[in-house]
């Protein structure tokens, strides 16, 4: 099959489009192949749908809250309609709110930032930084770092326990994972919901890796916040949600104080200023918002309701289900997991293969086959050490000779996908691994800043 034909097939079948599917890229090798990108986990492809409607929009992009012009008008509606959409698209209820962020990580650093005082906080070590790390930087927070789970029921078991040797408490939260960015593997999230509601406590979801791969319904799930991103949502224009409880939002002061969070600024007797700030989302939405931005959002929102989640999953399944006999017919590799083969997963999942370097691996996956997966710890590093079997034994370079059997490996290699991800790029991975682990490279690799490159200066 030609690598034109390959993308008309997908293309036919495909409801959900993405862009960059005809790209071609060069091989070390010689000649040129289309691009395989199976790193969705780090930002997926943007929706061909997603990119049509902002080209669309683009020529009556205007100021949003600040101006009397008609596109000015146009481009407030929008953004507020796209505040909407998303709220339907996450199963908000009638009081939570929306704010548009940055990202994942923004809008959990908003959350930590509005908490009450001396709020306790509950995370699992096993989480991404984005939900591991903004909770400590705040003094006045008590954050309890709860051990890597084997099982769902035992991460039920953990949080239970954790949360009721610590009452009794004022405030307290529970942050966890919808579907882990090393391992794919989902998290029970209702049923932490309801342990944490059980003791008081209130819970965010890291949605960044579930809301493109599966059902977020904030009401359903019983979750008091969700936080995820726009580029792994297939609409990369730097935008990213925190939506939820509206009551530690507004009580809180500003994530940022400027034009747009205040509703009146006065001078103050004293010679100060006095501030009325906004009470609605808007209140940590300070600077000019990023309409575009969010507006992609609930694009790639609509677009996914439409076609079906429910069919993006079947998919989905299927292709995992065949990576994973794949990869099971080649014993060299070693798929991570922390819940076993059994564990509903989504299509991200991590690997290390027995003598080899994963960057060494990844590079070679690129450079020879068009391949764009990713190595390393997957800004997750307790997580992925533990399932690497702890500390690695030496910091070897991808130049220097590749693992010893036995040894422990430094990093991992993982691979995702997603809507518009055709069968091909699959069957070209697991064809690629075979081949690697069968005859070994054929171009020489070094280190150059800190990443491992084909070697072209012989
Ligand atoms: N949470 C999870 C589970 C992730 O996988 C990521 C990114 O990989 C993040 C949070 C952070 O997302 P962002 O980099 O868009 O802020």
């Amino acid at each position: 099959m030609s690598v034109s034909a390959v993308a008309t097939d997908t293309a036919v079948c495909d409801p959900l489009p993405v862009l960059g599917r005809d790209v071609l890229v060069p091989l070390v090798t010689g000649g040129q192949i289309d691009y395989a990108a199976l790193d969705y986990a780090a930002s997926a492809p943007a929706l061909q749908r997603v990119w049509d409607d902002v080209a669309a929009y683009a020529p009556y992009y205007g100021s949003v809250h600040r101006g009397a012009g008609y596109l000015s008008q146009l481009s407030t509606d929008l953004f507020e309609n796209s505040r909407a959409t998303v709220a339907e698209f996450l199963g908000c209820r009638a009081d939570d709110q929306v704010v548009f962020t940055r990202s994942t990580t923004d809008s959990l650093n908003l959350l930590a930032a509005v908490l009450p005082p001396g709020t306790r906080v509950f995370v699992f070590e096993t989480e991404h930084h984005a939900s591991l790390l903004p909770w400590e930087r705040r003094a006045d927070l008590a954050v309890t770092y709860l051990d890597a789970p084997r099982t769902p029921g035992q991460a039920v078991d953990i949080l239970e326990r954790a949360l009721t040797e610590r009452e009794p408490y004022g405030p307290a939260l529970v942050c966890v994972t919808g579907a882990s960015n090393v391992t794919g593997e989902l998290w029970p999230v209702r049923e932490l919901a309801a342990a944490a509601h059980a003791h008081g406590a209130r819970i965010v979801l890291d949605a960044a890796q579930l809301a493109p791969h599966h059902p977020v319904d904030l009401a359903e799930l019983d979750a008091d916040w969700v936080a995820f991103s726009g580029h792994k949502l297939y609409a990369p224009f730097g935008a990213g949600v925190l939506a939820g409880r509206a009551d530690w939002l507004r009580d809180a002061e500003p994530y940022l104080a400027g034009g747009g969070a205040s509703r009146s600024v006065t001078r103050r007797p004293d010679g100060g200023v006095a501030v009325d700030w906004h009470t609605t989302a808007a209140r940590h939405e300070a600077g000019s918002p990023n309409v575009i931005g969010a507006y992609a959002i609930a694009s790639a929102c609509k677009a996914l309701t439409e076609a079906g989640l429910e069919n993006l999953v079947a998919r989905e399944q299927a292709l995992i289900a065949r990576l994973r006999a794949g990869l099971a017919e080649v014993p060299e590799v070693k798929v991570l997991s922390l819940f076993g083969d059994d564990a509903p997963r989504v299509g991200v999942l991590s690997f290390v293969v027995e003598g080899w370097n994963s960057s060494h691996f990844a590079a070679a996956l690129s450079a020879e086959y068009g391949i764009g997966v990713r190595d390393g710890l997957f800004c997750a590093h307790p997580l992925v050490r533990t399932l690497l079997g702890g500390e690695p034994d030496s910091p070897a370079e991808c130049g220097a000779p590749d693992a010893a059997p036995g040894e422990k490996p430094l990093n991992a290699i993982r691979v995702s996908f997603g809507a518009g991800t055709p069968d091909e790029h699959v069957e070209r991975f697991l064809r690629a691994v075979g081949e690697l682990v069968r005859d070994g490279a054929r171009w020489n690799y070094r280190t150059e800043g800190g990443r491992c490159v084909p070697d072209t200066s012989a």
